[in-house]
C-alpha cells in the first residue's frame, strides 16, 4: 500500500502536463549569472506587476564581446538609481553580453523603466548590451537571446507569440537597433524558439 500515494502523485503529474496552451516541451534553463556577479545593489521600493509578454531592447552604446559587460551593468545601476532618473534599480529583467553571457536584471515581478512614452506593466524585458544600430549582432549574444526568450516562455507562461521590441511600443525609439530588428523581422529569433519549445 506505501506505493499507492506514488502512483497516485504519477498520475496526477501526467495530467497536468495535458494543457493544450502550453509549449510541448520545457525549454532547458540558460546559465544566468545572478546579480551578485555585477555587484549589485539591493533595489529601492517597486512597484510590482504580472509579465505577460516579453519585449526586447538593445542597450544603445558601444559595447563588444571583448569589453567588461560587468561594469556596464553596474554603471547603468549606479547610473539609474542616482539623481538622473531615480530608478528602483536596472530597467531590465535580464542582460545579454555579446559574448552570449546571460546576467540577472531586476525582479522579474517588478515593473521595468524606461526613458520613453510606452508602460512597461506586464512586460519582462530583456537588454542586449551593446549598439545595434551601428554593430552587427554578434551570434553568441543572438543565440543566448534565443535561449532565454524560449526559458522565460515557459517558466513564466508567457505566450512566445507576445514577443516584440521597443521600437514596437515606442515612436521615439529605433531600440533595439536595425541589426538586431532584423532578426524579429526576418522570423530568424521566432523561429529559433519555436524549435526549443517544439511548436
Ligand atoms: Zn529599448
Amino acid at each position: 500500500m506505501k506505493f499507492f500515494p506514488l502512483i497516485f502523485t504519477s498520475i496526477l503529474f501526467l495530467f497536468s502536463c495535458k494543457d493544450p496552451g502550453i509549449a510541448k516541451r520545457k525549454a532547458a534553463q540558460p546559465e544566468i549569472n545572478p546579480r551578485s556577479s555585477w555587484n549589485a545593489v539591493a533595489p529601492k521600493a517597486f512597484a510590482t506587476h504580472v509579465p505577460v509578454r516579453i519585449t526586447v531592447h538593445h542597450e544603445g552604446t558601444k559595447l563588444l564581446a571583448t569589453d567588461d559587460a560587468i561594469r556596464k551593468i553596474k554603471g547603468i545601476q549606479t547610473w539609474g538609481m542616482g539623481p538622473d532618473r531615480k530608478w528602483a534599480d536596472v530597467p531590465y529583467h535580464f542582460f545579454i553580453a555579446p559574448d552570449g553571457k546571460i546576467y540577472e536584471g531586476r525582479d522579474i515581478n517588478t515593473v521595468g523603466e524606461t526613458n520613453t512614452e510606452y508602460n512597461p506593466a506586464g512586460h519582462l524585458l530583456i537588454c542586449c548590451l551593446g549598439n545595434y544600430e551601428e554593430y552587427e549582432v554578434p551570434e553568441a549574444q543572438l543565440q543566448s537571446l534565443i535561449r532565454l526568450i524560449a526559458w522565460c516562455s515557459t517558466t513564466y507562461k508567457i505566450p512566445a507569440e507576445t514577443l516584440a521590441t521597443h521600437r514596437d511600443f515606442s515612436k521615439q525609439t529605433t531600440c533595439p537597433g536595425k541589426n538586431l530588428y532584423k532578426y524579429f523581422e526576418s522570423g530568424v529569433i521566432k523561429e529559433g524558439v519555436r524549435k526549443i519549445l517544439g511548436k
